[in-house]
Order: structure tokens, then C-alpha cells, then sequence
């Protein structure tokens, strides 16, 4: 018998890649969105796949889907900083309401579930590289707290859950993850960069760019996410690429890859924007056996031809 799997946040960018990867493993995959930040087109390959059904639908709302299910993979939630800061709400209800009502599923279903939290659970961190054991500085009434707060307040209850119900959960803490299929127009620095390369613009450093990042491509994520559903560890593992580098670094590095001759323009830094960021991992390494394989040379050159090769009118649309 096939094992099934409910992916939520289906047509966004991670979750489209977890469809793929689960229908290659030769799962069932249900996907469920409601596509206020993805796009169909990003899972419209696995339409016509018996072992695919797309379910359009909020998860803040009463979820149910029929039949057996063994694995829910909880990914739907606004994940850019200008996503979340236009739709606040429902980012705090994805992540609260959306959670519990996904919680619910797994109980009635006896099903393992696993949430998509985030280093942004370590605020602007005062502990560097972050561990799991750092309980971070987050500012619950900034900009941010919205989905800071949402993102912990998901892993409280997915604890709650474990500990009172004796549900099998995983926590994943994902850190910056890029690739194909992430919107051009999301916000997010890497696209936000390459297209303003590819529309002949100046790249927009916020800050004096010396906050960090630490980006880890997707094909080492989902490896990483799918080693930690199938582990049997329930605490929280951090997932991401350690290799840090400062935004205006960065900056120089996209001008470099796209051979372009951008200036590089400073623009104020948004409220409570982390200063420093990167996973240790030495926890799934010992655990899972992972470490990212991909180098950011790699990873980026796979994401500016995937950019690239976006038609002329979605990169004037993503202008903002
Ligand atoms: P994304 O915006 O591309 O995907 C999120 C998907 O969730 C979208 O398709 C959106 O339409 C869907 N969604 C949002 N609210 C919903 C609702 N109420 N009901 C149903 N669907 C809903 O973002 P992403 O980068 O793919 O992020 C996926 C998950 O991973 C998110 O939970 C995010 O917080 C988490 N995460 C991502 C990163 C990263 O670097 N990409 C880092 C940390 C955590
Ligand atoms: N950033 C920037 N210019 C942009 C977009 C983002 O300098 O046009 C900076 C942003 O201030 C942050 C970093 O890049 O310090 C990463 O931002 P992103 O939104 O990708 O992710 P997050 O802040 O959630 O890690």
C-alpha cells in the first residue's frame, strides 16, 4: 500500500518542491493551498498524476480530506517579510488556527506531522551561530512578530500536542532557503536582486549590509526535511546552510554572476531586520546524517537561469 502524505503551502515554493520529491519517493500526495502567495503553475505538472489531487482550500478553516493519511507536512504560510507585513492577519491565523485545525487532521487520522518553523523564531539574535537550545529576542508587537510569533506559537502546540495527545510530531527550523520558483516579486533579497539585475536596475541594499545571511539551496533542504519526517527525533532541528555572508557581499556577488554593471543603492533597514543569522547544524548532522551539498556558486547560477528564463512581462509585473 502507497503511503499518503497531506502537503499544505502545495503551490508555494517549498511546498511545490516536497510534492515533487514525495511523488518521486512514491507517496500518495494530497496538496492543499488557497494560493494567496503561490502559484498553481508551480505544481500544474502533477496534475494529470493518479497519485496527485490538488485540494483548493484555507487551512484556517475546518480541514478534512478523505481516506488514510500517514504524513502532513505543514508548509502553508506567508514566508516573506512583505508577504506577511500585507496580510498580517492571516499569517498569524495560518500559523495558530491553521496549525491547530491541521493538528486535529493528524490526531483523527493517527497521522506524523511535521511544521515549517523558522530561524526567525531566534528574532534578532543575541546568540551566534543559533542552536536549538537559544530561545531567542523577538519583538512581539514589531512588524515582524506577526510571523515570529505565529511560528512559535505553532511550535507550542505542536509540543502540546506531542506531549498530551502523544501525537508524532517533528519541528523543522528552516533557515533562508532559496531556488527555482521562488516569485520574482516576493521581496525576499534573492529574487528582489536578480530581478532588479535582469531589469537593468540598482540593486537595493537595505541597511549598511552588514547583516548577515546564511542561504541554503532547495534540493539541500528537502533533503535535510525529508531525512528529519522519516527520523524519529520530535524536538526542534535546525535545516539550513552554514556558510554566512554579509547582504552587501552578497550584492557583489549577484552583480559578478549576472555580468551586469549595477550600482549598489542603501535603503533604510526595515524595523527589527535580524543583524546576524546562521544554523548550527551540528544537530542534524549527528542526527540525520545531512549537511548541505550545494555551494551558493551553484545554487545561484541554477536560480538566475531559472529567473532568466521567466518571460519579459512577469519580470515587468514583479517590479515594485
Ligand atoms: P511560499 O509563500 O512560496 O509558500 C507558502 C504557500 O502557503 C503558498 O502557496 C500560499 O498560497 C500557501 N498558504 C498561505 N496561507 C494559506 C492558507 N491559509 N491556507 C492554505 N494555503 C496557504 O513560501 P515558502 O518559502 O515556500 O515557505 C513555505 C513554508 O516554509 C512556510 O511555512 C514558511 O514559513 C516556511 N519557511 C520558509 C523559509 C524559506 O526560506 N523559504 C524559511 C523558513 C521557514
Ligand atoms: N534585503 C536587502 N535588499 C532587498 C531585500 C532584502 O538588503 O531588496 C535584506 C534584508 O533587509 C535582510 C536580508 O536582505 O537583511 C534578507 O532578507 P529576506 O527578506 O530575504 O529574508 P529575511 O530577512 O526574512 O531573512
Amino acid at each position: 500500500m502507497k503511503k499518503t502524505i497531506l502537503i499544505t503551502g502545495a503551490a508555494g515554493f517549498l511546498g511545490s518542491h516536497l510534492c515533487d520529491r514525495f511523488i518521486k519517493e512514491g507517496f500518495k500526495v494530497l496538496g492543499m493551498d488557497n494560493l494567496i502567495t503561490g502559484d498553481k503553475k508551480n505544481i500544474e505538472h502533477l496534475f494529470q498524476l493518479e497519485d496527485f489531487e490538488f485540494y483548493h482550500h484555507d487551512v484556517t478553516k475546518f480541514v478534512h480530506v478523505p481516506g488514510n493519511v500517514d504524513y502532513i507536512m505543514h508548509f502553508a504560510s506567508p514566508a516573506s517579510p512583505i508577504d506577511y507585513l500585507k496580510i498580517p492577519i492571516q499569517t498569524l491565523k495560518v500559523g495558530s488556527l491553521g496549525t491547530h485545525n491541521l493538528l486535529g487532521l493528524a490526531k483523527e487520522k493517527g497521522a506524523r506531522f511535521m511544521i515549517a518553523s523558522t530561524s526567525e523564531i531566534y528574532g534578532d539574535p543575541l546568540v551566534h551561530p543559533q542552536k536549538e537550545t537559544y530561545y531567542g529576542n523577538v519583538n512581539t508587537i514589531g512588524p515582524r512578530g506577526v510571523y515570529d510569533e505565529a511560528k512559535r506559537f505553532q511550535e507550542s502546540i505542536t509540543m502540546a500536542y506531542h506531549s498530551f495527545h502523544g501525537l508524532d510530531t517533528r519541528i523543522a527550523r528552516i533557515f533562508n532557503t532559496y531556488g527555482p520558483r521562488m516569485r520574482l516579486n516576493d521581496g525576499r533579497v534573492i529574487p528582489a536582486f536578480i530581478g532588479q539585475a535582469l531589469r537593468g536596475e540598482d540593486l537595493t541594499v537595505f541597511g549598511d549590509g552588514m547583516q548577515t545571511r546564511s542561504f541554503c539551496y532547495v534540493d539541500d533542504q528537502v533533503e535535510g526535511l525529508y531525512r528529519l519526517l522519516m527520523s524519529d527525533y520530535t524536538h526542534p532541528v535546525n535545516i539550513g546552510n552554514p556558510d554566512e555572508i554579509t547582504i552587501l557581499d552578497f550584492a557583489q556577488e549577484i552583480i559578478k554572476l549576472t555580468g551586469t554593471d549595477q550600482k549598489i543603492v542603501f535603503k533604510e533597514l526595515p524595523k527589527d531586520d535580524p543583524l546576524q543569522r546562521e544554523p548550527d547544524i551540528t544537530l542534524a548532522r549527528e542526527l540525520l546524517g545531512w549537511e548541505p551539498k550545494v555551494s551558493r556558486a551553484e545554487g545561484m547560477k541554477i536560480t538566475y537561469e531559472y529567473f532568466k528564463s521567466l518571460s519579459k512581462e512577469e519580470l515587468e509585473k514583479s517590479e515594485h
